[in-house]
C-alpha cells in the first residue's frame, strides 16, 4: 500500500484501481473507487495458458490452469464494496466470480444472459448460494452507494454486453467495457453511435477504454462480413463441414445454422461448454425459435452432404470435442476425405503450437483445413475496436481524460495515441495495482495496492 495516500477515497476523489486485465488481456477485475466506497467492474479469469509463460512458472502457475487476480485488497475492503457489476458474460469478465464473490457476498448486477450464465457456473461447482443477482436492462439507471450507474448497450462478440457511465459527486466516467462497433451484429441490436454522442454533454471525466485491437488500422469487421465470408466457403462443399468457433458467440452460431439451412445441412453442436450457451440463451428468450440442431448421435447417420457440426476445441484444447475429431476419437461420428474443416476463430498468442498440431492431425486426415487468418474472405470477425473505431468513439464522448485497459501495455500505448489523434489531451497508461486518480487531480500513484495471479484448480 502507498503510504502516501489513504486507503480509502474521500467525497472529493474519483479513482480507477485495476486488479485484473490492465497491462494484460484476461482476468479483468476493475475496481471504481468514491466517498470511501468502492465498485467493482467484473470479475474475470484469464485464458488458461499464461501470457508470459516463463514468469508464470517461476510463480508456480503451470498451464491448463485457471487463474484469476489476487482480490486481497478487496477482500480487506469488502464492507466498503457496494456491488459487483457485470458487463458481459465472457469468461475474462465473470469467471472469477465463483471464487471471489463467496468471499465478498454483495450484490451482483447482470444482464439476464449474464445473469443465467452466473447462475449456471456456481450450480456446475456446487456451489449452492442464494446469489444477490440483480437483473438489469439496458438503459436502467441506478444508484449504488454514491455511484450512480447506467448501463448502455454496445455491440461486441457476446449478446447484451453494456458499457457503463459511472457518476459521482467528483466526476463521471464511461468504462466502455469490451466493443466494436457492429452495424449488422446479426443477433441483438445494432451500434447506435446516438447514444455515445450524447455522452458528450454528461461531460465524461475519463474513458476507461478496450484496448485489444488498438494496434490495428481501420474498422473492425462486422458479424455480418464474416456470415458471407462463410457462406462462400460452405456452399461449395460436397462434404462435412465442421466449423470450430468460440462456444460464447452466440450470433456466430445463429450464423452457421442459418448457412446451414440455406444449404442443406442439418447442425449439431459438439462440446459441453457450447450446448451450455446455447441452453442458457434459450432459458432467457434470446435464440430465435427457428433455429433448430439435432443430437450427435444422428450425425453418423447422414449423408455427408447434409452435416454441419459446429465443434469447441479452436485453440487446440485437449479433450475439445474438435481435438477429439483428430484423434477419431469421437464416437458419434469419424471425418474422412471430402469433409472440411473451417476455424472461425482467432489465434489467441500463446496458443499457436497447440493450433498447429491439430491443424496437422487434420490434414493427416486427409481434411481440408481453412483458417481465417490465413483465407482470403472473412472467417471471423473480432469483437474489439481498431483504432478507426477508437477514433469515432474518443470524438463521439470527447472526455477530458483517456485510460486505456483490458490489453498488453503495446495494445495500451497505441489506444492512448489513437486518444491523443482524437483530440483527448491527457491519458495515463499503467498496469494493474496502480492507482488512476480521475479526480481532483489526474495522476498516477504506482503500486497502490498489491496484485498477482491465483491459480485456481477446478
Ligand atoms: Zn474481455
Ligand atoms: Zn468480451
Amino acid at each position: 500500500m502507498n503510504k502516501h495516500l489513504s486507503a480509502l477515497p474521500s467525497p472529493h476523489d474519483l479513482w480507477f484501481l485495476p486488479l485484473g486485465g490492465t497491462g494484460e488481456i484476461g482476468m479483468n477485475l476493475n475496481l471504481y473507487g468514491h466517498s470511501e466506497r468502492w465498485l467493482m467492474v467484473d470479475c474475470g479469469t484469464t485464458f488458461n495458458v499464461p501470457l508470459d509463460p516463463s514468469k508464470d512458472y517461476e510463480k508456480g502457475v503451470k498451464r491448463e490452469e485457471v487463474v484469476i487476480p489476487d482480490y486481497a485488497f478487496i477482500e480487506k475492503e469488502k464492507d466498503n464494496l457496494v456491488a459487483i457489476v457485470i458487463t458481459h458474460a465472457h469468461e475474462d469478465h465473470i469467471g472469477g466470480l465463483t471464487s471471489i464473490w463467496p468471499r465478498l457476498q454483495c450484490p451482483i448486477y447482470a444482464t439476464a444472459f449474464a445473469a443465467e450464465v452466473i447462475r449456471r457456473k456456481f450450480i456446475n461447482e456446487e456451489l449452492y448460494y442464494e446469489l444477490p443477482l440483480v437483473v438489469i436492462n439496458s438503459g436502467d439507471q441506478l444508484d449504488l452507494g454514491p455511484f450512480n450507474v447506467r448501463w448502455i448497450n454496445i455491440t461486441h462478440s457476446m449478446i447484451e454486453t453494456q458499457s457503463l457511465l459511472i457518476t459521482t459527486e467528483a466526476g463521471a466516467v464511461f468504462h466502455t467495457a469490451d466493443w466494436k462497433i457492429d452495424d449488422a451484429p446479426v443477433l441483438g441490436s445494432r451500434f447506435k453511435s446516438a447514444k455515445f454522442k450524447r455522452l458528450a454533454n454528461d461531460s465524461v471525466l475519463a474513458m476507461i477504454c478496450d484496448s485489444t485491437n488498438a494496434k490495428q488500422p481501420g474498422h473492425t469487421e462486422s458479424e455480418a462480413d464474416c456470415a458471407a465470408g462463410l457462406h462462400t466457403l460452405i456452399s461449395k462443399q460436397k462434404g462435412r463441414v465442421i466449423v470450430s468457433c468460440f462456444s460464447s458467440n452466440l450470433a456466430r452460431l445463429v450464423t452457421l445454422i442459418r448457412i446451414a439451412n440455406k444449404t442443406g445441412r442439418y447442425v449439431s453442436l459438439f462440446g459441453r461448454s457450447m450446448e451450455n450457451m446455447l441452453s442458457a440463451a434459450r432459458s432467457v428468450g434470446i435464440w430465435p425459435d427457428d433455429l433448430q440442431t439435432i443430437p450427435n448421435r444422428h450425425v453418423g447417420y447422414l449423408p455427408k452432404e447434409e452435416v454441419m457440426i459446429i465443434a469447441t476445441g479452436s485453440q487446440g484444447e485437449t479433450n475439445s470435442a474438435l481435438d477429439k475429431f483428430s484423434k477419431q476419437s469421437n464416437r458419434h461420428c469419424e471425418l474422412e476425405k471430402g469433409d472440411i474443416v473451417i476455424f472461425s476463430s482467432v489465434i489467441i498468442p500463446g496458443n499457436e503450437r497447440s493450433i498447429e498440431k491439430l491443424i496437422e492431425r487434420l490434414k493427416a486426415l486427409s481434411l481440408e483445413v481453412f483458417h481465417d487468418e490465413t483465407h482470403s474472405d472473412c472467417l471471423h470477425a473480432s469483437g474489439h475496436p481498431r483504432q478507426q473505431d477508437l477514433f469515432d468513439m474518443y470524438r463521439w464522448v470527447k472526455p477530458t481524460y483517456a485510460v486505456p485497459t483490458h490489453g498488453e501495455s503495446v495494445h495500451m500505448q497505441m489506444n492512448a495515441n489513437v486518444s491523443y489523434c482524437a483530440g483527448v489531451s491527457e491519458h495515463l497508461l499503467g498496469k494493474n495495482g496502480d492507482l488512476f486518480c480521475l479526480s481532483p487531480n489526474f495522476k498516477k500513484v504506482q503500486n497502490f495496492a498489491e496484485t498477482g495471479r491465483i491459480a485456481i484448480q477446478r
